[in-house]
């Protein structure tokens, strides 16, 4: 733990507190390189869905916490982006090998956090250092353009600079990942950073930055974290000091919250939600296909943006029940449990209140004619947030069962003729984040690749999830604003062009 640096602009709040990140179960804000007590009053539980155990209270940070980290992001914000960004990466660098050293930790802590499975949990952290290394190579992607001879004497060079103050609000789903998407490639490109990270889960983003504190090459106020839900993010939205955001979640909260930073003229990317559909071609080997479709339908209790939701079986009529009956067959075997259960696959949910949602819009499809292959509804847990694999075949192609996203572990069936009849269907889905074909004809994937309106495709993989060194969003309302996570685009959103024009 480092003191935090006074500067000017910022001083040590009063609830200033030292090494802890916690004052029993209740946790602590990060701000200006010290662990400090939320203004706020109110808190929120944070409990295992596999267990219901207490893990901590997550205080709902004001506007004057927001106010705090800003100050300190602003305060450390001319030092961050002067140094050479070598050193910036070098500190990424330790960053990177704290989060390997301590892998095995942080995946336990969101499977108890979120109830997610372990293998996936450890999946997701790799992921995450993954974004950590792509970011350390930041020097080479900051380089700028020149053209030389524009006219008599006169060159052209474009430069790129630190955006500024920039703040990212992540979701539950992935809360070390996600994070990870944004603060690795903020720091490198030389801006300093705030995470409002998911009240649900807070717990990784919290280690994470413990591990940070230990870096003394990260200046006191170069990274924040504020705890919090909907009166944090509009404190992030309408500071003005604060130059951009990064947002990840549902497809509404994704538009209100490119609409409020606008209004503050803030730089947005927010990826949204997604309805994801997977097409089995007749020539699909099953045995092949069936762990991927598992995975990416049941997988994290189908609490992924890249879950695929639909299955859209293309064939005749015997062709369409072998396959709803591989998946029902595969389905009813597929493990299901506590998260820290050898194998399994399909974990609780986030917690009881996410369960009885889904739950829910199941019962809703039946009233509206859908027909059960697999109910999944029957299997709980102690914390009550545990839901079976649950199948329909879809009655209405039009219904909140095929057109929503659910958020939870059903696959809904839609069967169609052939690949013009499941691009139609596919097609048609306001949401366009990912799709999967299984398919052995080259033909078919790449027509379907050509056409499919996506921005993530996974041919003949369930869950097409694009590494660190590629753009990761959807397109449609799955995001909104151009440029997506990770990869060259996280440069870009990170950084401001400026062209030079010059006559000696
Ligand atoms: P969410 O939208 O409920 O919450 C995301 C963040 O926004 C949280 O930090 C939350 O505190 C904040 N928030 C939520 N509602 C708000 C409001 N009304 N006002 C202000 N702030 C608000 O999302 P979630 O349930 O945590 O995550 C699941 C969603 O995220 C799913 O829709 C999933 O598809 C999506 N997601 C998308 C991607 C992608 O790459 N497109 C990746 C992961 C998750």
């Amino acid at each position: 733990m480092r003191l935090a640096i006074l500067r000017p602009e910022y001083t040590v709040p009063s609830g200033y507190c030292g090494r802890m990140a916690s004052t029993g179960t209740r946790l602590r804000n990060y701000i200006g390189g010290a662990w400090v007590d939320s203004a706020a009053s109110e808190s929120l539980e944070d409990r295992d869905p596999s267990s219901g155990e207490l893990l901590a209270e997550v205080p709902l940070s004001t506007a004057e916490d927001v106010d705090a980290a800003v100050r300190a992001a602003q305060g450390a914000r001319r030092e961050w982006a002067d140094l050479a960004p070598q050193r910036r990466a070098r500190a990424l660098f330790m960053l990177r090998d704290r989060l390997w050293a301590h892998r095995g930790e942080l995946a336990a802590i969101v499977t108890e956090d979120m109830g997610k499975a372990l293998d996936d949990a450890s999946g997701e952290v790799l992921r995450g250092i993954e974004s950590v290394e792509t970011a350390c190579g930041a020097p080479s992607l900051l380089k700028g353009e020149n053209l030389e001879g524009i006219a008599s004497g006169m060159d052209v060079e474009q430069w790129r600079q630190p955006v500024g103050v920039v703040a990212a609000i992540t979701p539950f789903n992935f809360p070390v990942m996600i994070p990870l998407w944004f603060l690795p490639y903020a720091l490198a490109t030389g801006n300093t950073f705030i995470l409002k990270p998911s009240e649900r889960d807070p717990r990784p983003s919290q280690r994470i930055f413990e591990l940070i504190d230990e870096i003394e090459e990260i200046p006191a106020g170069v990274v924040n974290l504020v705890h919090g839900a909907h009166d944090a993010v509009n404190g992030l939205l309408t500071h003005e000091g604060i130059d951009a955001i990064s947002f990840v979640g549902q497809a509404s909260t994704a538009r209100y919250v490119m609409e409020q930073g606008m209004k503050t003229g803030k730089r947005v990317q927010a990826l949204g939600g997604a309805k994801n559909s997977i097409v089995i071609m007749p020539d699909a080997d099953l045995e092949a296909a069936m762990p991927n479709v598992m995975g990416s339908a049941f997988g994290n209790a189908g609490q992924r943006c890249l879950a695929g939701s639909v299955a859209v079986i293309v064939g005749d009529e015997t062709r369409r029940a072998e396959v709803r009956e591989a998946l029902a067959e595969a389905a009813r075997v597929l493990p299901t449990g506590a998260g820290d259960e050898e194998g399994v696959v399909c974990p609780p949910m986030v917690g009881p209140d996410a369960r009885d949602r889904v739950s829910d819009a199941v019962d809703r499809a039946v009233e509206e004619g859908a027909e059960m292959v697999i109910d999944g509804r029957g299997i709980t847990n102690e914390a009550g947030a545990l839901m079976g694999p649950t199948i329909l075949a879809a009655a209405d192609r039009t219904s909140e069962l095929v057109r929503e996203e659910l958020f939870g572990p059903v696959l809904a069936l839609v069967d169609v003729a052939d690949l013009d009849e499941a691009l139609e269907f596919v097609n048609g889905s306001r949401y366009g984040n990912s799709s999967s074909i299984f398919t052995a004809s080259g033909a078919a994937a790449r027509r379907y690749r050509k056409d499919v309106e996506a921005g993530m495709l996974g041919i003949n993989i369930g869950v097409p999830a694009p590494v660190a060194w590629f753009p990761f969003a959807g397109w449609k309302d799955s995001m909104v604003g151009d440029l997506h996570a990770n990869g060259s685009d996280a440069i870009e959103f990170y950084t401001r062009k400026k062209v030079v024009t010059s006559r000696w």
